[in-house]
């Protein structure tokens, strides 16, 4: 288990560019902030996405195109720390116009409105690195090495 402890920083709220791309946005927004770790939230509309489902036995992303403007009934995620630039990682529960759930990582999307909460953690310094048990760039403390189980 990797464990950081932080304490609150700045809490942030954000309405989004319309059109804009979600992910990009919020990463944006780390980098301008210089904030490095974060617990985000989001609510709103996106006008298509691209939601993952990670191929645990392949260890790969398998990404389905949302055509089509649904609802983020819940978007939740966090941000640390890739190769020193912040990475946004969210998942996303999207609602279609009958009220029908898709959901999973969220790779993109384009947004038609949507608010962003984001609470810092301020003392966090949460380092991704590659993860050989499940191919996935996982939390690897603040030193960014290889941890073993
Ligand atoms: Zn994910």
């Amino acid at each position: 288990m990797i464990i950081e402890e932080s304490i609150a920083g700045r809490s942030l709220l954000a309405r989004l560019d319309h059109g804009a791309e979600i992910i990009g946005q919020i990463t944006d927004l780390a980098r301008e902030r210089k904030i490095k770790a974060a617990a985000i939230s989001a609510i709103g509309a996106l006008s298509r996405a691209d939601l993952g489902f990670y191929d645990q036995a392949g260890q790969e992303y398998r990404v389905r195109a949302v055509e089509g403007p649904v609802e983020i009934a819940s978007c939740t995620g966090n941000i640390s720390l890739l190769e020193g630039e912040p990475f946004v990682h969210a998942h996303a529960v999207l609602a279609d116009s009958s009220g029908h759930i898709l959901a999973g990582h969220l790779v993109r999307g384009t947004i038609f409105a949507a608010e962003l909460y984001l609470n810092e953690l301020a003392q966090a310094d949460l380092n991704r690195a590659h993860d050989f048990q499940t191919g996935l760039k996982l939390w690897a403390g603040g030193q960014a090495q290889g941890v073993g189980n």
